[in-house]
């Protein structure tokens, strides 16, 4: 029997795709998600289960709503890929324990159409809503607008569904606040990126939607972000939930992208400058108006802040996200140029930036840096658009990472995480003990290398 026909006999054919079903789908945000030119849609946890079983060491690339952004749903042939979209059931939302228990294959945005009648939201929000699952995110352990108030995916999960490389299914679903009845194994899966386990079931935290949302674009000297941060953070406490960057020519770049006329904002004409949106939540709109504006406006006083528009209706807020949205697409209009997601502390972002465009600037012609990132959380996602030919990748990478080495405490990735893109990378800038050691998980979890081969971490396939 092929390979094709044991998934057949196994799912039913219907569940089953070949190259001639695949090449109608469209690859998301991978060109080589569908290159294994095999599909399979199993419906839950058991019947993934079977799949392994009955292909004991065939690799498996599992895959959600193909947002990622490191090539971490990558496939070749010989290969299955295994997609959660049949696993797009929200079982249950319990308002009064405050979880949510939902397959796989739920997209975030499927599901915060269904917690909204109860008022209800998940914590991370990601610009990739509509497409991205909640499998994904918690295999990517997603960061997002909302890190600030919500921490990141593995903050937000109680409980896992997962399936391990031999098709052992682990209930890992409790959905209780505490369990420390021995190790507390979902920790392992979330942020692996399918290397370690396939999940097929999430328990989800969930959270009040705010009430009131407040929005600000200011507009500051770049070096003054460490001082401004934690008088913002002072100033809103629990109601601080997100503060974006970004950096002059991304700002104008993305404004031009999205076709919105950019807010007349002076952004620190005697230094680098940078724009950020301040976000606070409220029980209602004046309150939450005040807050934001009795935090900014000493700050606007004393000159820690150069200038500062208060949205005051939802199409003014809506305009002001357009434009940073607009980041998250710049690379995806089909123009040549490298992505990069990276971490530092908050008072090394700028420094940081300012080095790299000038070690841009010597080392390539004509190469634009467009920064932009979650800057409240340290995390800066970087453009690096040619105005002419793209020169190598790694000559590029060598630059980008080069410098980030230079400051202490900084990540190849914040979180993308790593997947065949960021490999390398990995391998020359994490300590060799702690890569040791992520060599060994990746043995007990995975001991023949089906899962996900070649992501994160090299693969004994063809990658
Ligand atoms: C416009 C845009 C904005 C974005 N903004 C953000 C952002 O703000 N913050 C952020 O963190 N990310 C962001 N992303 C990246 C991306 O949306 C996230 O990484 C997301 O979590 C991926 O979800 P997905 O379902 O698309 O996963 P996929 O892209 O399908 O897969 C991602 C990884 O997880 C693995 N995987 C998928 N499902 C499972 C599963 N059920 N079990 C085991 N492994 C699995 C895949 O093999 C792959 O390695 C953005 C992407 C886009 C396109």
């Amino acid at each position: 029997m092929t390979l094709a026909e044991i998934l057949a006999r196994e799912l039913g054919a219907e569940h089953v795709l070949g190259p001639e079903k695949l090449s109608l789908r469209h690859p998301g945000w991978c060109a080589q998600s569908l290159d294994a030119g095999l599909l399979v849609r199993p419906a839950d946890a058991a019947e993934l289960s079977a799949i392994l079983k009955a292909t004991p060491g065939v690799p498996v690339v599992p895959q959600g709503g193909v947002t990622g952004l490191v090539e971490g749903t990558a496939s070749s042939p010989g290969e299955i890929i295994v997609s959660f979209e049949r696993m797009n059931r929200i079982e249950q939302i319990d308002p009064a324990q405050g979880v949510a228990l939902v397959g796989a294959g739920v997209t975030l945005a499927q599901l915060d159409a269904a917690l909204e009648p109860h008022g209800l939201m998940a914590g991370v929000d990601i610009g990739a809503r509509d497409s991205c699952t909640i499998g994904g995110m918690v295999s990517t352990n997603a960061g997002g607008i909302r890190v600030l108030r919500y921490g990141m995916m593995r903050a937000s999960v109680l409980g896992l569904e997962v399936v391990r490389a031999d098709g052992t299914v682990l209930d890992l679903t409790s959905p209780l606040m505490k369990n420390n009845a021995g190790y507390d194994l979902k920790q392992v899966f979330i942020g692996s990126e399918g290397t370690l386990g396939l999940v097929t079931k999430v328990a989800l935290r969930l959270f009040p939607r705010p009430r009131a949302i407040a929005t600000a674009l200011v507009g500051i000297d770049a070096r003054a972000l460490s001082a401004f941060m934690p008088r913002l953070r002072l100033a809103l406490g629990e109601g601080l939930a997100a503060l974006e960057g970004m950096w002059p020519d991304c700002y104008r770049r993305c404004a031009e992208f999205q076709g919105v006329t950019p807010l007349p904002l002076q952004a620190g004409p005697d230094g680098p400058g940078l724009f950020l949106i301040a976000e606070a939540f409220g029980p209602d709109d004046t309150a939450a108006q005040t807050a934001l504006e009795q935090a900014l406006v000493p700050m606007l006083e004393d000159g820690t802040i150069r200038d500062a528009v208060l949205a005051q209706s939802g199409a003014e807020r809506a305009r002001i996200w357009r434009i940073r949205e607009g980041a998250g697409v710049i690379g995806g209009d089909g123009a040549p140029g490298y992505h990069y997601d990276v971490s530092l502390k908050l008072a090394d972002l700028d420094p940081y930036v300012q080095r790299l465009q000038a070690k841009v600037a010597d080392a390539f012609d004509g190469i634009a840096v467009l920064v932009f990132g979650h800057v409240g959380d340290g995390n800066l996602h970087l453009s690096l658009m040619p105005d002419g030919t793209l020169p190598p990748r790694d000559a590029v990478d060598a630059v980008v990472y080069g410098v980030l080495a230079g400051f202490e405490s900084s990540a190849i990735s914040a979180e993308h995480g790593v997947g065949l893109e960021k490999r390398a990378a990995l391998q020359t800038y994490r300590p060799a003990g702690i890569l040791a050691a992520m060599g060994t998980l990746k043995a007990a979890f995975d001991p023949e290398g089906r899962l996900n081969p070649g992501k994160v971490l090299p693969g004994n396939g063809p990658r």
